[in-house]
């Protein structure tokens, strides 16, 4: 608001503020459609030639490769964005819901289905395993209502504003706190509920969907099941990367101006409060900023002067990702687009990456292949395969004596699971580890999910979406609050926009 005087007369103009935001990742992107759409003038400066940060694409020869996110849930958070803009979100991003979520192989030979029908999925538990589908049905409801009591306090508002507990919802969230099984970890409630290994692994391996260790973080983490079994789990026409352009082009549309190869280099403050960004050598003028850089980095390479807050430094960095990005010159019927090769002993694969920070000899094996629903990702009659395994944040490992080892255990655990040698099938190669995760997206260690969820406290003591001491500052994206993943890391933009008035 500008106030001028004439003559006896005051008069009072709106003006539209300057919004800027730093990077164009998924976090970034929801935000500047956000502000746009208040009637903000948004500028989004991105290192990158292109946007989506973690959610981008790789092509090779012939192979096109979603490079980060596979598992797409939670679509009607990309929805809302193109409904608030008074879109018919059909008309500019489509998806399909998955049948199958994915596939388990394991050293026994079993193979599980995990389907998209609860009943189904349970049904096929009691098939193959020594559990009973009543056990994963009742397995499924807990999820439910860790769901239902957290979603409306930890997942859509912010944790770090007293007003946002002020009312009935949150409260009642607040009382049923118990019932979200903090005080003991997934590991102890899956084995408390399942007695065949295979069962307890398959649950097990959602603590990975945001950096975390089943032995370590809270049951309450058992959530995430109801998020796949339950909203369903979807693949976007076109591929992963299709949530990206689609938000871009509606970012365009609304007025949204974009700076590619831009990496911004410091936030000025004056009286506590964010009057320029740095970009280039020039200064922009900003009424408020948006840090969609992960918040370590923000602190500690663009505030100057400022340090990375205490509470930060306490808590442990989410795992990383070793991935093979492999165009694949065969076609495996078998495999779907999600499909997974566990090792026998998921503890010690925990305990390599947690505590000896390395990567075991037969860790568990990612393998997406979008191109089975997306053919025009590979040759007819080929496959790109997108071959990935968890590892242990960059804390100076030699990644390179890893990423050799790793690759021959792969290749000799896949080729063992499928009956054929892979290594003679592999046409083209591109690999992704935690050193270039974090040169490539700015994300400290090359962590995927900034911090973890090892602690039953991870939720409160992660950094809020604005900052205490400075004024007209706020963060989105994976490593703030509500946490990593797109759906959360959509959140947090929504988070943002309802606290700037
Ligand atoms: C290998 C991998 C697999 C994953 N799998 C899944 C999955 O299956 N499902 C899922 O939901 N999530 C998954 N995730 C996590 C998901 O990708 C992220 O949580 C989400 O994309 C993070 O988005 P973000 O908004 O935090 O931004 P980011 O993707 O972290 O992007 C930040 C952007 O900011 C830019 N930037 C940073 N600093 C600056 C600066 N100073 N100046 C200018 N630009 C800057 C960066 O270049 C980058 O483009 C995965 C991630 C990875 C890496």
């Amino acid at each position: 608001m500008i106030q001028i005087s004439i003559g006896d007369e005051i008069a009072y103009f709106r003006f539209m503020s300057r919004a800027l935001i730093i990077g164009a990742g998924i976090a970034g992107i929801a935000s500047a459609i956000r502000l746009a759409l208040k009637g903000h003038q948004v500028e989004v400066f991105e290192a990158s030639e292109h946007p989506g940060g973690k959610l981008s694409e790789i092509k090779l020869g012939p192979f096109r490769f979603d490079a980060g996110p596979s598992l797409f849930t939670m679509p009607q958070y990309v929805d809302e964005l193109f409904l608030l803009a008074g879109k018919n979100p059909h008309d500019y991003f489509q998806y399909q819901k998955l049948e199958t979520i994915c596939n388990y192989y394991y050293e026994d030979g079993t193979r599980i289905h995990a389907f998209a029908d609860p009943l189904k999925f349970a049904q096929e538990i009691e098939n193959k395993t020594t559990d009973s589908a009543n056990s994963v049905i009742a397995y499924l409801n807990k999820s439910r209502e860790i769901y239902e009591i957290t979603n409306p306090v930890f997942l859509q508002r912010s944790l770090h504003k007293f007003r946002c507990y002020l009312n009935w919802e949150t409260l009642n969230s607040v009382f049923q706190f118990p019932k979200i099984d903090p005080f003991r970890s997934m590991n102890q409630a899956n084995e408390n509920r399942f007695k065949d290994s295979r069962t307890v692994r398959l649950f097990n391996r959602y603590a990975t969907y945001n950096g975390s260790n089943p032995y370590k973080a809270p049951a309450t983490l058992n959530i995430i099941p109801h998020f796949e079994q339950h909203f369903g789990a979807y693949f976007p026409l076109g591929g992963m990367y299709a949530i990206v352009s689609s938000l871009y082009n509606l970012a365009i549309g609304l007025g949204v101006k974009f700076h590619f190869n831009s990496y911004v280099d410091e936030i000025e403050l004056k009286n506590n409060k964010p009057v320029n960004l740095h970009c280039r050598g020039k200064s922009y003028a900003a009424d408020l900023i948006i840090s969609n850089m992960d918040v370590w980095y923000t602190y500690s390479r663009l505030l100057k002067g400022l340090k990375v807050p205490e509470r930060l430094k306490k808590q442990e960095r989410s795992s990383s990702a070793l991935i093979f990005y492999w165009g694949i010159e065969a076609a495996f019927p078998e495999l779907e687009l999600h499909n997974i090769f566990f090792t026998e002993d998921y503890k010690e694969e925990f305990r390599e990456i947690w505590e000896k920070k390395s990567i075991g000899s037969d860790p568990t094996v990612y393998v997406h292949i979008s191109s089975k629903n997306n053919p025009q990702d590979a040759p007819k009659g080929s496959e790109n395969w997108f071959t990935m395994v968890n590892v242990p944040s960059d804390t100076g490992q030699n990644w390179d004596s890893l990423i050799k080892s790793s690759r021959s255990a792969i290749i000799e655990k896949l080729s063992r699971n499928l009956g054929r040698d892979i290594s003679k099938l592999i046409r083209f190669e591109s690999v992704l580890d935690p050193r270039s995760i974090d040169s490539r997206t700015f994300s400290y260690q090359g962590s995927l999910y900034g911090s973890s969820s090892n602690n039953p406290f991870s939720a409160f003591l992660r950094h809020a979406n604005f900052s205490s001491g400075i004024k007209d500052l706020y963060f989105v994206g994976g490593s703030v609050h509500p946490g990593g993943g797109i759906p959360l890391a959509l959140l947090s933009a929504k988070i943002v926009d309802d606290l700037i008035k």
